[in-house]
């Protein structure tokens, strides 16, 4: 049996890249006056905000922090529900959680993994008063058919884009879309302050709820108070949160910004390398893209079909980990996680997004990849479908 050489360590599956520049952006912010509450935090709000095609955006503690201002600034509370994607990470339905509405799954697209919209209009009822398409591995979800159901049902709609800043549909950036989008910065996103995330909107009533819920519901503006009895002066006008991102993060977040573009090309590259080099191969199935949407590539899942591999998907996950490709799984549908099946979520909810999750597999894919990273990823991959080929198919 061929063996491909083995690598020292474990090629994680996704990974910043920080550079001096940002290094000394950090530290130029810690040597100053303000480390938090400081004049970054507009800097950066303002430059993310006008990259993604909005008008304001609202930095936050992290994305999920970010999902809960969006919820409570679209006023979800008890008795509404909210639909949203099975196949996403566990805060795009905690958030509606919080706030004490009901997450509803509408099932995904078995060719581009996003939501369906056929699906979101199937599961709507007098009650619902939100979607959150997510916008998974980086490919936009379909947005316009999701904003028309919106504007015909009288919906809020908060895209998730925590895989997908940079990406656009029909020619338009993610984050002119949406009532209000959310971009996370963790770091094996695409750009990253370490936890961080933000909303953006072009809506000023979403902007100024945004704004109070990120800290502890206060304001001192002016406009807002209902009396003001001095310079000392301010008032909780709702519950919010401490959410708040610090200036060393958004300093970060700045620097981080002017690379976006070459992060997103060196993944489409990246992408490319993959696509060419695995195409053709039976029974492995390569992401498919909407003609409409340009994805900034997140993640690369690759499907291994069971009527063609010998060995379950885990067997072959194994393999491609003992080999040291950090492979990854990019779902389990959220309502098969046990706190949602206590809430009474059961098995056969959303038959594409399970189909999905049996045979699915994220590969290695982030900027600072060194092509021989790459090979190697295309080498034990090729290794593998060798060594769980089925006989006869
Ligand atoms: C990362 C992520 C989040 C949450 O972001 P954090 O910054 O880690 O809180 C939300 N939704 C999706 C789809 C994500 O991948």
């Amino acid at each position: 049996m061929e063996r491909t050489d083995k690598r020292l360590t474990m090629l994680p599956y996704g990974q910043q890249w920080l550079d001096e520049e940002d290094i000394e952006a950090v530290v130029q912010v810690l040597r100053g006056d303000f480390i938090t509450q400081g004049p970054m935090i507009q800097a950066f709000e303002q430059k993310v905000a006008s990259y993604a095609g909005a008008k304001y955006g609202v930095a936050f503690s992290n994305g999920t922090a970010a999902l809960h201002g969006a919820c409570f600034a679209a006023g979800i509370g008890s008795g509404d529900e909210v639909i949203t994607t099975p196949l996403t990470f566990l805060a795009s339905s905690n958030c509606v959680l919080y706030q004490g509405g009901t997450p509803v799954f509408a099932d995904i697209d078995p060719i581009t993994y996003n939501i369906d919209p056929r699906q979101i209009e199937l599961k709507l009822t007098p009650r619902t008063k939100a979607v959150i398409p997510v916008d998974f591995s980086g490919q936009p979800a379909e947005m316009d058919r999701i904003q028309e159901i919106a504007r015909l049902h009288n919906l809020i709609v908060i895209e998730d884009a925590a895989h997908s800043i940079g990406a656009d549909y029909q020619g338009r950036k993610v984050g002119s879309w949406a009532d209000m989008t959310m971009f996370s910065f963790h770091p094996v996103k695409h750009v990253t302050t370490a936890e961080g995330g933000m909303i953006v909107t072009d809506n000023e009533v979403f902007y100024r709820k945004l704004l109070q819920f990120r800290s502890h519901g206060m304001t001192r503006d002016p406009q807002e108070l209902t009396r003001n009895e001095g310079p000392w002066y301010y008032e909780m006008q709702s519950l919010g949160y401490n959410y708040r991102m610090t200036d060393m993060q958004a300093a970060l977040g700045v620097s981080q910004m002017d690379k976006l573009d070459g992060f997103i090309d060196k993944r489409r590259e990246i992408v490319a390398i993959y696509n060419r080099e695995l195409a053709g191969i039976p029974g492995l199935v390569l992401p498919e893209q909407h003609p409409e949407a340009a994805s900034s590539w997140h993640l690369y899942v690759v499907r291994f079909l069971p009527e063609y591999f010998e060995g379950s998907r885990r067997e072959i996950f194994e393999a491609f980990r003992d080999c040291n490709i950090g492979v990854n799984v990019h779902y389990m549908p959220v309502y098969l996680q046990p706190y949602y099946r206590e809430l009474g979520y059961a098995e056969g909810l959303c038959s594409n997004a399970e189909a999905y999750y049996e045979t699915a597999i994220t590969l290695p894919l982030f900027p600072k990849m060194s092509d021989m990273d790459v090979q190697q990823v295309i080498d034990v991959t090729k290794d593998i479908v060798r060594r769980f080929k089925k006989g006869n198919v």
